[in-house]
C-alpha cells in the first residue's frame, strides 16, 4: 500500500519545483523567527532571504553542526536559539537520549508533529504492513522522537501492541499470544531474540510474526545480518531510518528490499555531501556521503543544512513498488567512526565482513581501540564471538583477519571468544568498547 500515492509516485525530477517555493518560505520563517539562523546567515554574507536565493543556490550557505546548536542552549534558551515558534503554539517537547548530559529538545508545532505523522506513515506503509494486522512495538517511546513514529501505526490501520524495551518475556508472550503479523524493533533486539528462542527451543519461524521492521541502528540493511534473521524469524525485514532533529522515518525501506525510499517529500530537502571538504555530491546512482537535510516547512525549530554524521550510499534506479524517490543505504555513522593509519573504518563493516563467517560465528562483534578517540594505530582489536558449538581455530581466525584486511584496507587483530561472552543489547547494539584504551593517540 502506498500511503500518499499522488506524492509518492510523482516523478522524482519534479520534486524541486514542489519544494523549491516552500524553501523559500521556510527561510523567511527562519530569517523572521530564528535568532540563530538570522544570526548565522547573516555572518555568513547572507543577509536577506532574497540573498539566500532557492534550492539551486543551497549549497553556498554554511552547514549546521549539531553543537552549535547545543551551544545556542542557556537557561534563558534551553531550547536553543533556533526556536523559531512562540511556545504557546508547540504541543510537544520530544528529547533526544544524547551521550553529553543534558538532553537535546525538539520542539513541534501541532503541524510539525502532523508532518512527522505523515513521513512516519508512508515509511511504514512501504514495508507492506495492512490495515487490520497487528504490530508488536519494543521502542521506549516515552521522551524520544520515536513516540511520533509509532503514532503512524493507527494511521495505517494497524492495532498497535507496545511492550517496551526491556521486556523479552513480555515480547514473546504478545508473540504467543496476539500472534502480530509484524514486529518493530532494532535489528540487533531481533537477533537477541532469535538466540533466546533458540536457547529454549522455541520456533519463531512457525510464529504469526511475517515482517520485522528494523530501526534505530544500521544492521538491518547489512546482507549477512538480515540474512541471519530472515532465516531465523521466516519473517520478511525491511528498515527505516530518521534523525531526531529533522523528523522520524524520513527513510523507509519498501518490499522490494532494494534501501529506504526517502520519505519526507515535501517536508524536507536532501543533499549528499563529502564528510571531510563539505563539498556537495550530486545525488546520483551509487553515490556516497553524508546525508545533510534541510527542513521545507517546519515551524518549532527548523534546521538548514544539518549535518546528520549518517554517511549512505544513494540508489536511483526505478523500484517495482512505484515509489519514485531515492533510497538510501546506510554504511554508518561519523560518530562511531576510526581512523586507522589514514583510513576511516565503520564498525558496522567490520561486523559486515566478520558476519561472512556465518554459521561459525553469532554476528556480535566488539571493536577494543588501544587508545581514546578517533585515531587508531594498527592493528585494532576485534572480538568475535563463536557460534555455539565452534571451537577457536586459528585457521578462522586468519581468515576473518584476511578478509577484514582485504575489504577494508585495515590491519585488525581477531580475538575468538565463546558464544554468549559478549553483551547483547535490547535497544542498539554497542560495536565500539573504548574500556582498553590506555595508549596514547597515534602521530598519523
Ligand atoms: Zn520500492
Amino acid at each position: 500500500m502506498i500511503f500518499e500515492p499522488e506524492i509518492e509516485t510523482r516523478p522524482w525530477a519534479e520534486q524541486r519545483a514542489h519544494d523549491d517555493p516552500l524553501y523559500r518560505d521556510q527561510v523567511r520563517h527562519l530569517f523572521a523567527h530564528s535568532r540563530f539562523f538570522r544570526d548565522k546567515l547573516t555572518s555568513a554574507g547572507f543577509a536577506t532571504p532574497e540573498a539566500v536565493g532557492g534550492l539551486d543556490d543551497i549549497a553556498a550557505l554554511p552547514l549546521t553542526e549539531k553543537d552549535e546548536l547545543r551551544r545556542s542552549r542557556s537557561e534563558a534558551h534551553p531550547i536553543g536559539t533556533h526556536l523559531a515558534a512562540p511556545m504557546e503554539s508547540v504541543v510537544r517537547i520530544f528529547s533526544t537520549s544524547g551521550t553529553t548530559g543534558i538532553p537535546s529538545y525538539i520542539p513541534l508545532t501541532a503541524g510539525d508533529l502532523e508532518n512527522w505523522v505523515r513521513t512516519s506513515s508512508r515509511s511504514y506503509a512501504a514495508s507492506g504492513v495492512e490495515a487490520g494486522q497487528r504490530i508488536v512495538t519494543t521502542y521506549n517511546a516515552g521522551p524520544f522522537v520515536a513516540g511520533a513514529a509509532l503514532e503512524a501505526f493507527p494511521r495505517l490501520g494497524l492495532c498497535h501492541i507496545p511492550v517496551g524495551t526491556g521486556n523479552t518475556e513480555r515480547l514473546l508472550a504478545a508473540i504467543q499470544l496476539l500472534k502480530p503479523q509484524a514486529l518493530a524493533c532494532t535489528p540487533s533486539y531481533a537477533l537477541h531474540l532469535a538466540e533466546v528462542a533458540q536457547g529454549r527451543g522455541l520456533d519463531l519461524r512457525a510464529s504469526s510474526v511475517e515482517r520485522i521492521l528494523v530501526a534505530g541502528e544500521p544492521g538491518g540493511g547489512e546482507p549477512a545480518m538480515r540474512a541471519k534473521l530472515q532465516e531465523a524469524w521466516n519473517a520478511r525485514v525491511t528498515e527505516a531510518m530518521g534523525i531526531g532533529d529533522i523528523s522520524v522515518s524520513l527513510w523507509g525501506e519498501c518490499e522490494h528490499q532494494q534501501g529506504m525510499h526517502f520519505s519526507g517529500r515535501g517536508f524536507v530537502h536532501f543533499e549528499l555531501i563529502d564528510p571531510d571538504t563539505g563539498a556537495a555530491v550530486p545525488v546520483t546512482d551509487g553515490a556516497r556521503g553524508e546525508l545533510v537535510l534541510t527542513h521545507l516547512q517546519h515551524r518549532g525549530a527548523p534546521l538548514l543544512r544539518f549535518r546528520t554524521r549518517d554517511h549512505v550510499v544513494i540508489h536511483t534506479e526505478p523500484c517495482a513498488c512505484g515509489r519514485t524517490s531515492p533510497r538510501v543505504r546506510c554504511i554508518g555513522r561519523t560518530d562511531d567512526m576510526l581512523i586507522v593509519r589514514g583510513v576511516n573504518v565503520f564498525p558496522s563493516a567490520v561486523r559486515e565482513v566478520v558476519n561472512r563467517f556465518q554459521p561459525a560465528v553469532t554476528g556480535v562483534i566488539s571493536i577494543r581501540p588501544k587508545a581514546k578517540g578517533v585515531k587508531q594505530a594498527p592493528p585494532l582489536k576485534v572480538v568475535v564471538e563463536l557460534a555455539e558449538g565452534t571451537a577457536a581455530d586459528d585457521a578462522l581466525r586468519e581468515r576473518i583477519e584476511h578478509d577484514i584486511r582485504a575489504t577494508l584496507v585495515v590491519s585488525a587483530a581477531v580475538h575468538l571468544v565463546p558464544a554468549g561472552t559478549l553483551p547483547r543489547s535490547e535497544y542498539k547494539s554497542k560495536l565500539l568498547d573504548f574500556s582498553e584504551a590506555t595508549e596514547p593517540a597515534p602521530e598519523a
